[in-house]
């Protein structure tokens, strides 16, 4: 057991501080691990204010974590000391049902375990994510990370990375479909570059003027302001995919009926009020809603593989966790560009 610097919610209210957490000591199968960067995602956010109810405090957020193997157990084969190291959005899982054998471990029919704001398989430990100095996860859960890229900016393929490759795999998303990417934050501007890679044609729909030659710098071939309902209408069934980033509520029915005939909304953004969609803009042309949950473990490292090949990293602002609470209401604001990254050498 070891005593780790962390910081944490202590309510759904107040600001994030200081807090101190007990990590397990690495058994057989796990990897310690210092960590050096943690992306800052809003599903933090929600889970913090306790949007999406049931959060635990205090709670140490973060689930795009990477640094450097600081110990392994005796029988961890795929890391050794100094080796750098990912941690997603999850820790565990039940690991022999048959999402779990299918590499779809965020599925799990006896419950994943999520990287913080969770209990471990046990049904008691509270499991704390990476705003922390150090944790200690088992090998499977494990991700290996490319010396080649910058490391802060690797941070963010953890969550926002999988979350946006892993529908556009499912879907098989690439050349010869039109793609529009819905709200350019922290996953959107990931599944901007991914689509643009995977060789579709992008049209990032945004409510943010200002970010348009960003979004074309990022890849987008077209950018279509969403508060402008003339531009929306020249857009009617034009999509073949659009990937819904938003964090808010608003309406779907508006992007559903950009849709092509066949056409699908794959919703990852995680407002969370219920949508109200109305039928007839899905059954007048067979369109289709879906949601996709972050990814496995097998296209996590696939996807970081990928990166890595392709020189694919996110755009990043690097902060000191003290500044936490203030990146906060930045990405409440859109402010970001476009994901936050704590350096944990500030902790
Ligand atoms: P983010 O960086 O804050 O980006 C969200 C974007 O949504 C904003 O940049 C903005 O884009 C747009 N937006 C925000 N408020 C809006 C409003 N009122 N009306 C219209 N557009 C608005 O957030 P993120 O980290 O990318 O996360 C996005 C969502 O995905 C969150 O709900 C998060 O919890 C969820 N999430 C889901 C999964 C999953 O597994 N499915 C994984 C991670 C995160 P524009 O300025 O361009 O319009
Ligand atoms: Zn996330």
């Amino acid at each position: 057991m070891s005593i780790t610097k962390a910081y944490a919610a202590y309510d759904a209210a107040s600001p994030l501080r200081d807090f101190e957490l007990e990590r397990r000591a690495p058994g057989p199968h796990d990897v310690q691990i210092e960590i050096l960067y943690c992306g800052v995602c809003h599903s933090d956010i929600h889970q913090v204010r306790n949007e999406w109810g049931g959060s635990i405090y205090p709670m140490v957020p973060g689930h795009e974590i990477v640094g450097r193997v600081t110990a392994v157990g005796a029988h961890v084969k795929k890391f050794k000391v100094g080796d750098l190291a990912g941690v997603g959005c999850l820790v565990d899982s039940c690991r022999e049902c048959p999402k779990c054998r299918e590499g779809l471990e965020q599925y799990c029919e006896n419950g994943s375990v999520g990287t913080y704001n969770a209990y471990e398989r046990d049904g008691k430990t509270v499991t704390y994510g990476g705003y922390s100095k150090q944790i200690v996860t088992t090998e499977d859960f494990v991700l290996k990370v490319s010396e080649k890229l910058d490391l802060k900016a690797v941070a963010p393929l953890l969550c926002a990375g999988v979350t946006t490759w892993s529908p556009l795999r499912h879907w098989k998303v690439g050349k010869g479909h039109k793609v529009g990417v819905l709200g350019l934050g922290g996953l959107g501007h990931m599944a901007v570059k991914f689509a643009a890679s995977f060789g579709a044609e992008v049209t990032m729909l945004s409510h943010s003027p200002s970010k348009e030659a960003d979004a074309k710098r990022l890849g987008a071939h077209r950018f279509a302001l969403t508060s402008n309902p003339d531009i929306l209408s020249q857009l009617t069934g034009y999509f073949d995919f659009i990937i819904n980033t938003v964090s808010a509520p608003h309406d779907y029915g508006t992007y559903l009926n950009l849709l092509n005939t066949n056409g699908v909304m794959i919703c990852v953004g995680a407002p969370p009020e219920p949508a109200q969609v109305a039928v007839f803009s899905l059954i007048m042309q067979r369109r289709s809603i879906a949601g996709s949950l972050i990814g496995g473990i097998p296209e996590t490292q696939e996807m970081l593989d990928y990166c890595a090949e392709h020189d694919i990293v996110a755009d990043v602002e690097l902060i000191d966790i003290r500044d936490i609470n203030n990146a906060y209401e930045r990405m409440m604001r859109g402010d970001v560009k476009y994901r936050f990254v704590i350096d944990l050498a500030t902790l």
